[in-house]
């Protein structure tokens, strides 16, 4: 028969990984971790591009200097992962025209008051009525329309500015936010997670509770427990699963559930809006950007929404390294991924030449991540709508049957975010809603078939 374990986790991103250890620090040593890819980390990866480490998924610790610490801050800090301090206050003083001149600082201030007005409008309308409704009420002259107008509202909006709404992640933990600059990458601090429960030598995970390249693609589930078929065939069985796929995942076809799950599940996993998020990197062999203080954060104001608009040097990060960072999100990161990199290149080209004239020098390299075509992330992180009453959260949260949920998504105050994923809690799930769940797992001191 197929081997059996208390508990199984799918995935080995930082929720997987959090709930496997909590897990093995309550005794239950004989669980399985089931990742499909060939690496632990998930949305957390690092990759080497001309000489330095660069971060493909999260990069920045956010949330630090509140009230309350963030854990992830305090784990970073005790293993003492290199941080930079990242200011965005400036980034609006710096925001180009396709000329290449520098909106003055007056333009740009009342530009951002205006922007912001209409993104709190909007939340205010949305609170009060539908988003149609909304849409519909809002006073015309505040819709973004103007390049520089729509290169704020894309800041404002894509990259979830505390000053529209309050974000529980700043509320809490505090405003600041801090860049991991590290050549071992922000995924140390998972090995370092994953060398608290299980067998490591020289770096490497010798553990075989940890099953790497198996892609879950069934989970059969009774009152008994849990038959957890892999795509090589494998068959596995268990008491309970904690699943930490993503929320892209969940929505794609990846993985069926046996019987399929309840409707008020799957109608809430729709609910949720997946997020793509993209930093394309590149390389050039000389500088030719401005790296003053106040000068890390710099914007592209174009007539299309979203078009290669935020930028940042890694100068402060890397001194030296020559790489620029530009993000593009949701419809302008999924165009990017369905063509070639070289095509991305030319298209940053011609921005940068916009900016900073003809006779910069072209890019030697570039490095393009694909969340949205990856088919075991299918997005960067989930997005909540803006006013979505806690039900959704509640539901997509929610354990069916023995098939518990973990990941970012499924953190009520902190989704979309590195510490979410660690915080998520689907042991108080399991507690709370099966009483005897915890106690009726095999206890197992020592650690299983190393
Ligand atoms: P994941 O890390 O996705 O872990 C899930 C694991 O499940 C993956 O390893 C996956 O391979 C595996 N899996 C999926 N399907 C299966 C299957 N069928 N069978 C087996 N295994 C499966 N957060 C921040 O705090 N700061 C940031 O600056 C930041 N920036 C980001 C930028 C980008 C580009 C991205 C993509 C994310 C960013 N985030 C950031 C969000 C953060 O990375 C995530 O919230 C967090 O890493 C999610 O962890 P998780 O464990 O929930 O999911």
């Amino acid at each position: 028969s197929p081997p059996r374990s208390s508990v199984i986790i799918i995935g080995a991103g930082v929720s997987g990984l959090s709930a496997a250890k909590v897990l093995a620090e309550n005794g239950i040593g004989d669980l399985l971790i089931l990742e499909a890819s060939d690496r632990i980390g998930g949305r957390i990866r690092k990759e080497m591009f001309g000489d330095v480490s660069v971060e493909l998924g999260a990069g920045w610790i956010a949330g630090v200097g509140g009230k309350e610490s963030n854990p992830v801050w305090e784990i970073a800090a005790k293993l003492g992962i290199r941080t930079c301090f990242s200011d965005y206050s400036n980034a609006r003083y710096n925001i180009y025209d396709r000329s290449g001149k520098i909106f003055p600082s007056g333009i740009a201030a009342d530009s951002y008051n205006k922007a912001l007005g209409s993104a709190i409008q909007k939340l205010k309308g949305l609170e009060s009525n539908n988003v149609e409704d909304a849409t519909n009420r809002m006073d015309c002259s505040l819709t973004p329309k103007t390049p520089i107008e729509l290169a704020i509202d894309f800041i404002l909006h894509d990259f979830e500015m505390a000053e529209v709404e309050p974000i529980s992640t700043y509320v809490d933990f505090g405003e600041r936010e801090f860049l991991v600059a590290d050549e071992r990458g922000y995924e140390y601090l998972l090995y370092k997670m994953a060398e608290e429960f299980l067998f490591t030598s020289e770096g490497k995970i010798l553990d075989n509770r940890l099953q790497l390249n198996k892609v879950v693609r069934e989970l059969q589930h009774s009152r008994n427990g849990v038959t957890v078929k892999t795509e090589d065939g494998c068959v596995y069985e268990a008491d309970y699963v904690i699943l930490s796929a993503s929320i892209g995942v969940l929505q794609s076809d990846l993985i069926s559930f046996r019987p399929p799950l309840p409707r008020w599940k799957t109608e809430a996993i729709e609910k949720c809006e997946v997020m793509v998020y993209t930093k394309i990197f590149l390389k050039f062999p000389y500088k030719f950007w401005p790296c003053g203080p106040g000068k890390e954060f710099f914007i592209y104001a174009h007539e299309r929404r979203g078009y290669y608009t935020f930028w940042q040097h890694m100068e402060n990060a890397y001194p030296g390294s020559n790489i620029l960072v530009v993000t593009l999100t949701n419809d302008e990161s999924k165009r990017v991924e369905s063509q070639s990199d070289e095509e991305t290149m030319k298209e940053a080209m011609v921005v940068l030449r916009d900016m900073y004239g003809p006779e910069i020098p072209d890019a030697t390299d570039i490095l393009v991540p694909r969340w949205w075509n990856n088919r075991f992330q299918r997005c960067s992180y989930s997005n909540y709508p803006m006013i979505s009453n806690n039900q959704v959260i509640n539901d997509i949260k929610a354990p069916v049957g023995r098939i518990f949920f973990t990941g970012e998504h499924t953190s009520e105050r902190f989704n979309g975010y590195v510490h979410g994923g660690h915080l998520a809690e689907p042991l108080l799930a399991l507690a709370s809603t099966q009483a005897d769940a915890v106690s009726s797992l095999h206890k197992c001191d020592a650690p299983a078939q190393l």
